[in-house]
């Protein structure tokens, strides 16, 4: 969509606002699904924390995807929004045994990580079938925090633990259904990536009765300029000639699974703003903007890079700015950016704002959490009301400080 049309939508609807375009959704989905179309039987599963707004799901229904969900409350959502329950695989990470038979209950896809729970679960509950998250100790990812997949992980269960991994197989009589990995948002390096696709292959060969393979996600989009992505039609190509090869050998066609995020999502949003001040110091110029980390945290969390732009002067002449919030600690969204002259009022756009952004918001200064808009079929949709002053207090519960001290009770 067009600079022009976002603009119109921070005029219409008043900011922070974040907006989504449907079409560069239904263009990363088909990308993908395209790179992968030499293989018989392709899974994408959406991965449900990047962006959770029910439309957006309702949206990935429509594609065909299903959706990969980490939360009891991500599966509720998931099927509030018309999924059913085969097409939403459970893939959590240190919850209780309870939430996995809650999640087991509602008839989804459970994916354990963990032996302990895998034992307890597989002696319950020996007819559900369960795939399980390797995990392969290669290094990938582009962060410390998004690297799931190393040595001293918390995710999987470790490749070195697989005769344990059987030995609760026996024992429980347990129906393994699927092996899955994920190595971590941020995959720079094809190989990499192959290499532990191999170990996957060698783990699955394991069980006997599997029906699919899980490669997890981690694909990188580009987020400025000149940044590397994954490519993913190269690693289509790789990886199907490798994975048909491996059904053969394994004497079914098994499903090939992914449950990508940011892919799908990141590029398709943009996060607008208005200009509060212009604010000139010994050093530098700040332009500070009606929001904070509290809406959009990856550059102060992660040190993750948006591109800024002011859609509300583009040809005006480029001037150096730190573009900061309103949070009342530092809260810097960009350090020394060339950006078209900014004045107060002027709106800025923040890209690749569709993944992790509106989904890690908070409340934090009591601020409310932006509205949502889809921009679907040439018209702007809201997915998401700006909240407003009932919802900080909805929950808080007063108390009454008038009232006297009570009488201890007599002994
Ligand atoms: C977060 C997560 C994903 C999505 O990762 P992206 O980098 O956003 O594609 C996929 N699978 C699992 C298990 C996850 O936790």
């Amino acid at each position: 969509m067009l600079d022009s049309q976002l603009l119109k939508i921070a005029e219409d609807f008043g900011s922070p606002v974040y907006v989504y375009d449907a079409e560069k959704i239904e263009f990363q989905y088909h990308r993908l699904t395209n790179a992968f179309k030499n293989v018989k039987k392709l899974k994408l599963n959406y991965a449900v924390k990047a962006l959770s707004n029910i439309s957006i799901l309702k949206l990935f229904k429509k594609l065909g995807s299903g959706i990969d969900t980490v939360s009891i409350q991500e599966v509720q959502l998931g099927l509030a929004a018309g999924f059913s329950p085969e097409q939403i695989i459970f893939t959590p990470n240190g919850v209780s045994l309870s939430e996995i038979e809650e999640a087991a209950k509602l008839g989804v896809k459970i994916n354990i990580d963990n032996l302990s729970i895998l034992e307890q679960f597989g002696t319950k509950h020996p007819n559900v079938p369960v795939c399980i998250r390797i995990n392969p100790h290669v290094m990938a990812g582009g962060n410390a925090n998004i690297s799931v997949g190393h040595i001293d992980s918390k995710f999987g269960i470790s490749i070195h633990q697989i005769p344990h991994i059987l030995r609760i197989v026996e024992n429980t009589k347990m129906h393994i259904n699927g092996i899955h990995m994920h190595t971590g948002s941020d995959i720079l390096d094809i190989e990499v990536f192959l290499y532990a696709s191999e170990i996957l292959f060698e783990t699955a060969k394991q069980f006997k009765d599997l029906d699919f393979i899980d490669f997890g996600s981690g694909f990188k989009v580009p987020y400025k300029a000149g940044d590397i992505e994954t490519n993913i039609e190269e690693l289509g190509e790789k990886l199907t000639t490798r994975f048909n090869n491996f059904c053969k050998e394994y004497g079914k066609d098994l499903t090939l699974a992914f449950e990508p995020g940011k892919f799908l999502v990141s590029e398709s949003g943009s996060f607008l703003t208005h200009v509060n001040a212009v604010k000139q110091t010994t050093s530098t110029v700040f332009a500070q903007v009606d929001s904070g980390f509290n809406h959009l945290i990856r550059p102060m969390l992660y040190g993750s890079h948006h591109d800024i732009v002011n859609i509300s002067n583009p040809n005006g002449r480029e001037r150096f700015y730190t573009v900061v919030g309103y949070i009342c600690e530092t809260d810097t969204f960009g350090n020394n950016r060339r950006i078209n002259e900014i004045n107060e009022g002027d709106v800025l756009c923040f890209r690749n704002a569709g993944a992790y952004c509106f989904s890690m918001a908070s409340n934090y200064n009591s601020r409310f959490k932006p509205a949502e808009i889809l921009w679907y079929n040439n018209e702007a949709h809201v997915i998401r009301e700006r909240e407003t002053m009932e919802d900080i207090l909805k929950n808080q519960v007063q108390i009454d400080f008038s009232t006297k001290k009570k009488a201890a009770a007599a002994k």
